[in-house]
């Protein structure tokens, strides 16, 4: 490939759907667009999408497929090394475990090889992401950030376009997998109830898989049945949740099961930390979980972090305890 080639890194969301339409606007250089095709974990809507582009733009969008189907990934593939040796399937991705975007990654990697300049989809409000992506290619154009686009801004454009991905950002905040444990409870209840073919078809994944749907071990027959008792008792009156603050929690603990820390406030029975406090380059499992759960690279960053935060010791325990617990306070 021709080192001065221009291309459209295009996932199909409304950021990069929104920059393609301003590169065609700005009459910039394009010499290919090129999307990722997670095959059977695509929604349906967002093939749909793909072609309404191609139609729309008069561009051929090139789709590209892993080597091998993230189905085969998730429950075929026997693992050969670490502790998961002889395990079939890599399972369900996680925050540590994200198998299917290395595929993702690697096979764009391959496909481009060499030095291009790549246009990335990036909102404005997303600037900080441009000082995170150490991506090797130094020629990576941000033209919505050039152009001071938000997020919000850019799914407008696309409505203006006459995109709508057949209502599918009215239920959820992004559009890739439909089965990705990284959505939201709320993202998932609509899963459920407005997308029944696909939450049964989860269910027929969670029986296949080796691990939980969520990285906090919650499984989607338990979401299925939390759902279920919400439909038939509406009315029923929701635990309130309190916010917390590090130095409220008064006790944390990690085992050898995951890079994850817990903490426990003994004053509430039902709280999180919010999203917002939690530090830049470090994730949380699910503001879901009842009172604290962290990730971190690795399990001692991640307690030093807490201990820093918290100022509270933090306790290594065995697996077994560690389990009950995080079982215990999973806020059903
Ligand atoms: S959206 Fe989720 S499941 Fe899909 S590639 Fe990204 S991390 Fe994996």
């Amino acid at each position: 490939m021709k080192s001065d080639r221009h291309i459209v890194s295009f996932s199909g969301g409304k950021d990069s759907t929104a920059m393609l339409l301003l590169l065609l606007e700005q009459g910039r250089r394009i010499d290919e667009v090129v999307w990722f095709d997670a095959e059977t974990w695509e929604f349906p809507e967002m093939q749909r999408h793909i072609d309404k582009v191609e139609v729309y733009t008069g561009l051929k969008i090139t789709r590209l497929k892993p080597k091998k189907s993230f189905d085969y990934w998730f429950s075929d593939h026997i693992i050969t090394k670490g502790k998961n040796k002889g395990t079939k399937g890599y399972g369900f991705p996680s925050m540590s475990r994200r198998w299917c975007t290395r595929e993702k990654i690697r096979t764009i990697d391959k496909y481009l090889n060499g030095a291009h300049t790549l246009y990335l989809g990036y909102a404005f409000n997303e600037i900080d992401r441009v000082k995170n992506n150490n991506s090797n290619n130094k020629n990576i154009l941000y033209p919505l950030i050039e152009a001071k686009i938000t997020e919000d801004q850019a799914l407008t454009i696309c409505k203006q376009h006459g995109f709508n991905w057949d209502g599918l950002y009215e239920l959820f905040s992004r559009v890739s997998c439909w089965n990705c444990p990284n959505q939201s409870r709320e993202e998932l209840m609509n899963l459920y109830t407005y997308k029944p073919e696909l939450w049964k078809r989860l269910q027929e994944m969670q029986n296949k898989s080796w691990n939980s749907f969520k990285m906090d071990y919650t499984r989607v027959e338990t979401f299925t049945k939390q759902f279920n008792d919400m439909k038939k008792y509406p009315n029923r009156k929701k635990k309130s949740v309190k916010t917390l603050h590090y130095t409220e929690v008064d006790e944390c603990f990690y085992s050898s099961a995951e890079p994850c820390v817990y903490g426990i406030s003994k004053n509430y029975d039902n709280a999180y930390i919010p999203k917002d406090d939690w530090e830049r380059n470090w994730t949380v499992t699910s503001s879901r979980t009842n009172r604290v759960a962290h990730v971190g690279k690795t399990r001692q960053s991640c307690a030093d972090f807490i201990e820093k935060r918290t100022g509270k010791m933090v306790s290594f325990v065995s697996n077994e305890r560690y389990l009950k617990e995080v079982a215990k306070h999973n806020r059903l």
